[in-house]
């Protein structure tokens, strides 16, 4: 392994550890102090969220271990406030999948989604025919 990859493997670790400590700290607990890289919410952003539970009132970067082929990815405090604020993404919503994952599942969709549109048009088509 070359000496720059290996460096980046020692950050990504450090990050995952330095993750995995964040993870215990209760996001909704208004007696703690948010962490140092996290980002504070806006409550009446998440206003389409109707929920009795508490709210966050911050986010800190997640780990995510993804459903699908297990690699450990970071769900960044960024993502999660577009995720919940501006995409308007359920509260209870949590990232389950990796970018690449997410990827290629998409390019199935539309994939499939072609093929189905492709299949009516034809038929339509035929309709005209008759
Ligand atoms: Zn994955």
């Amino acid at each position: 392994m070359s000496e720059k990859k290996q460096k980046h493997k020692e950050l990504l670790w450090s990050r995952i550890k330095r993750l995995k400590a964040l993870s215990n700290i209760d996001p909704c607990d208004k007696n703690i102090k948010p962490p140092v890289d996290s980002i504070l919410s806006d409550h009446s952003k998440l206003a389409h969220n109707n929920t009795y539970g508490p709210l966050p009132l911050f986010y800190v970067d997640k780990l995510v271990v993804c459903r699908e082929c297990g690699t450990q990815e970071v769900w960044t405090a960024e993502q999660q406030k577009w995720w919940y604020e501006i995409a308007k993404g359920n509260i209870s919503s949590i990232a389950v999948k990796c970018r690449s994952c997410r990827k290629k599942n998409h390019e199935r969709k539309a994939a499939a989604r072609k093929i189905h549109l492709d299949g009516v048009a034809k038929k339509q088509k035929r309709k005209k025919e008759i």
